[in-house]
């Protein structure tokens, strides 16, 4: 059991964050949901959920989160699903979202398109023994994946969760199983160990 006196925020104007609550309340480790810049003061760590990422994007922008969650990502870890992927990457296929660009890749919206909008699929992941059952909904495709990203599992020869120092995002949705390896292994990486490379949040994944 994960034994720690900080809190993780998880971010909360919108999507699938209570169920991140849960896990984190599952592993004894507070949370707090943020809906205000002032909130991340005091969390040790970001959760940017699943939801739809046009709208998150929106209201991290009109809720004055854009440059609070960018100055906390250089000291703090933060992990993306599925919309929150895309919040993550440096750029994506759709003009509406601004990015937060904390590891350098492109997502590509709904890029399993319509035959795939909800599926589950057994994917490896690099840091454990047994399979993991992934539940993918409308997932995002990761690609220009930059040199320092470290992919941590694939499904059909795409990367599905991918790392860059303190910093995990996810295509599919951990919340939604009680397989908790996911945020277990963010906590005991990223949120737990210090951060072994400086971040920089301005590169791009062109670069
Ligand atoms: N397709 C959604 C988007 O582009 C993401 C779906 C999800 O988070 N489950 O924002």
């Amino acid at each position: 059991m994960i034994q720690m006196n900080e809190t993780v925020g998880v971010l909360a104007l919108q999507g699938a964050y209570q169920k991140h609550c849960d896990i984190l309340s599952r592993l004894e480790v507070a949370s707090r949901l943020i809906r205000r810049p002032n909130e991340l003061s005091g969390c040790c760590a970001l959760i940017i959920p699943g939801g739809e990422s046009t709208t998150i994007s929106l209201l991290i922008q009109e809720y004055g989160l854009y440059e609070a969650i960018r100055y906390f990502a250089e000291n703090h870890a933060v992990l993306g699903v599925c919309a929150g992927l895309i919040m993550m990457a440096t750029e994506v296929d759709d003009r509406r979202i601004k990015p937060l660009k904390l590891i350098p890749f492109r997502a590509l919206r709904n890029h399993y398109g319509h035959q795939v909008h909800s599926s589950t699929s057994d994917i490896k992941l690099s840091f454990s023994a047994s399979k993991y059952s992934a539940h993918f909904i409308r997932a995002p495709g990761v690609t220009k994946i930059s040199q320092e990203v470290k992919v941590l599992a694939s499904c059909n020869n795409e990367a599905v969760m991918i790392n860059k120092g303190k910093h995990v995002a996810v295509s599919f949705h951990p919340e939604l199983t009680n397989d908790m390896r996911i945020h277990q292994y963010w906590l005991h990486n990223c949120v737990y160990q210090p951060c072994d490379e400086p971040h920089d949040n301005n590169k791009g994944a062109s670069d």
